[in-house]
């Protein structure tokens, strides 16, 4: 039996995942079952699926023999090429509507017939259909906190919004969740709408939670008026006694009108009884849901400078307020969030069911996390305080500016993040999916060069050549550069260990040579390599040869001193790990000084860095 190619690619995709959540391993079995549930969006009702299991099985086993790179590669490669064919499709379609004259019946061509159930069809290419969707009414909101820089976790969570909100021909709105005056910055603001534009996500509209705090304060009053929030004195830790024991505490015995009084001093600055009170939500002290129990509504905070409003609140909505009604007024249909928040989900309906406002419908996602690389404000920041990483670009980050700075493009993030799509799955990707998104972007726009790192000197009889004319890329047309030399060139140390006087090697792109000797140097003039070690050598021409070795070398007449900050992860497990940037230092070619700061190229034999300042480079990934 054949199967269906978009079917096969399904159940690949399926395979390799597994592999690469579970060690890489792939259970048949997963594969299988996941395989016939995703059957009916890709060849419809009507097969007996029975039947195909053992081709599936033999798919599974042809995917086990590769290796872990090799899984994963293949899986960024078939994802992407999907991705490629959804949006040629959805181009096609798109265009075929303009072209098509009013009233004619459009002939069903093959690619029509393929995208008929496109609502369906984003199933099989990772976002799931939203529940309850109409087109051209959908709205999402991303609403990060104006209290750090955005990360790749804000990047998952804004363009699946955004995705969405495209899908269905909806809006998205950017709004800064900024209700706590002691931890918010105009600089964060400014960092979170940069890094928005770099992704390329365009929310239509931008707003701030704290232009709403008057109508905030309104639909309190709403809620104390109907006798769903009252205000609490108790001190921070009898409220956190009671929540734990289910206590109910006396201030629940309050009267509506005092509770009114107390809110309005409370607004205005004046509630003299004490700094700590806070208004509660009248949930359900002895709820099995923590979330339930008269969770805190408003709190005063005192002391802020907020960046948008000044000085002008000292009460301001939690989250759990502020995110169910802001949302409603905003009109958004779907407001997805992490997974965290599960919990509060029968807070923020029953807010909303109490105060008579429409519900969004609440989606859960799962946070994107990476071993070793905190994805969190609430971890990255401390290391920026306390001075342990000096900027929030630096490369080891996963802050959008950070993966900007060593060479991630905003299109890699992109597909990345929409690969995970919006599965509760508790696994961390691998990072090494995101460098193969990026890698098949930056290998055409990429020029090859070269770098020798700890340089030792070779000196070659008989190169009589002055210079010598390059290809900046194997295979694709972008340009030349000539390299100088005379006798004398650079190879790395990493090479010269390995070479035995008689070995022949080849000379990238120059000649091939033989060992004649290797002497120790006498003089100081030490270039970079340990040993500072000297190898004579013979020009032995160009006939090609496969059989030996073909490293990459550096003029000596036309070369600068260069180095490559190479990021590792910044933990090791709950550990710190102290060598977590490792520089790698040597020569490059000097055609390296006409690229500007910031642009992707390839050290061959080494990886795809990014250009960070005149001599130095950020090491992107292999
Ligand atoms: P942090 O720990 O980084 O402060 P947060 O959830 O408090 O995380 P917010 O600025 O409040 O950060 O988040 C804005 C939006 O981004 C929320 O919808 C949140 O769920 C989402 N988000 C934040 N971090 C991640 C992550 N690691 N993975 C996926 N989504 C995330
Ligand atoms: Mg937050």
């Amino acid at each position: 039996m054949i199967l269906d190619e978009k079917f096969v690619n399904t159940i690949k995709l399926i395979a390799l995942k597994n592999a690469i959540e579970f060690d890489n391993n792939i259970k048949p079995d997963v594969v299988i079952s996941r395989a016939f549930s995703f059957s009916k969006f890709i060849i419809g009702d009507n097969h007996d699926l029975k039947s195909y299991i053992p081709e599936i099985k033999a798919i599974v086993s042809e995917l086990q023999k590769l290796s872990v790179d090799d899984k994963k590669e293949l899986y960024a490669d078939i994802l992407s090429r999907k991705n490629d064919y959804l949006r040629e499709n959805e181009k096609y379609r798109n265009g075929k509507r303009h072209q098509a004259p009013e009233g004619k019946i459009k002939q069903k061509t093959e690619i029509d017939a393929a995208i008929s159930k496109p609502k369906e069809q984003l199933l099989e290419f990772g976002l799931p259909i939203l529940d309850g969707a109409v087109e051209g009414n959908v709205i999402t909101r991303f609403p990060p906190e104006p209290n750090g820089y955005p990360h790749i976790g804000h990047a998952k969570a804004a363009v699946i919004d955004e995705e969405y909100a495209k899908k269905y021909n909806g809006k998205l709105i950017l709004r800064y969740d900024d209700t706590n005056p002691l931890k918010e910055k105009l600089e964060y603001y400014d960092a979170i709408k940069e890094g928005i534009d770099w992704l390329g996500v365009k929310p239509q509209i931008i707003k701030n939670t704290s232009d709403d705090i008057e109508k905030l304060y309104d639909y309190a009053k709403k809620l104390i008026r109907k006798n769903f929030a009252y205000v609490c004195d108790c001190s921070p830790e009898t409220i956190k006694k009671n929540r734990i024991n289910s206590i109910v505490c006396d201030c629940t015995l309050n009267s509506i009108d005092k509770n009114l009084r107390s809110f309005e001093l409370m607004v205005n600055g004046n509630y003299s009884k004490g700094a700590s009170a806070i208004l509660r939500y009248r949930g359900n002290m002895s709820s099995l849901n923590t979330a339930m129990r008269d969770p805190t509504l408003f709190r005063i905070i005192k002391g802020g400078n907020h960046p948008k409003v000044g000085s002008k609140y000292t009460l301001w909505p939690t989250y759990d307020f502020a995110a169910p009604i802001e949302d409603s007024l905003d009109g958004v249909t779907h407001a997805l969030r992490t997974k965290e928040y599960e919990l509060r989900n029968d807070l923020y309906y029953s807010i909303l069911d109490n105060l008579d406002l429409p519900k969004p419908k609440l989606i859960e996602f799962s946070r994107l996390e990476f071993e070793g690389i905190p994805v969190s404000k609430r971890k990255i920041t401390p290391l920026i305080e306390q001075g342990i990483i000096k900027r929030w670009d630096d490369p080891r980050l996963p802050t959008l500016m950070g993966l900007r700075r060593r060479g991630i493009l905003p299109e890699a993030i992109r597909k990345f993040v929409l690969s995970l799509s919006i599965t509760l799955s508790e696994t961390k990707p691998s990072i090494e999916i995101l460098e193969s998104f990026n890698r098949k972007l930056l290998d055409p726009i990429s020029p090859r060069l070269f770098f020798v790192k700890d340089p030792v000197r070779v000196f070659i009889k008989y190169l009589d050549a002055e210079s010598v004319e390059i290809k900046n890329h194997p295979t694709l047309d972008m340009g030349k550069r000539r390299v100088h030399f005379e006798n004398i060139i650079y190879i790395s140390n990493d090479d010269a260990i390995r070479i035995k006087i008689g070995d022949t090697l080849r000379l990238m792109d120059l000649c091939n040579i033989e060992i004649l000797r290797i002497e120790q140097s006498g003089d100081d003039d030490k270039v970079g390599n340990p040993d500072n070690k000297i190898i004579y050598a013979l020009n032995k021409g160009n006939e090609v040869n496969h059989k030996i070795p073909k490293i990459q070398w550096v003029s000596e007449k036309d070369q600068i001193q260069y180095k490559i900050l190479r990021p590792l992860p910044l933990y090791s497990g709950d550990k710190y790990n102290e060598n977590n940037l490792v520089i790698d230092t040597g020569v490059a070619e000097s055609f390296i000084s006409k690229l500007q700061t910031g642009a992707p190229f390839q050290f061959v034999r080494y990886g795809f860095c990014r250009i960070d300042d005149q001599t130095t480079a950020i090491f992107t990934h292999r």
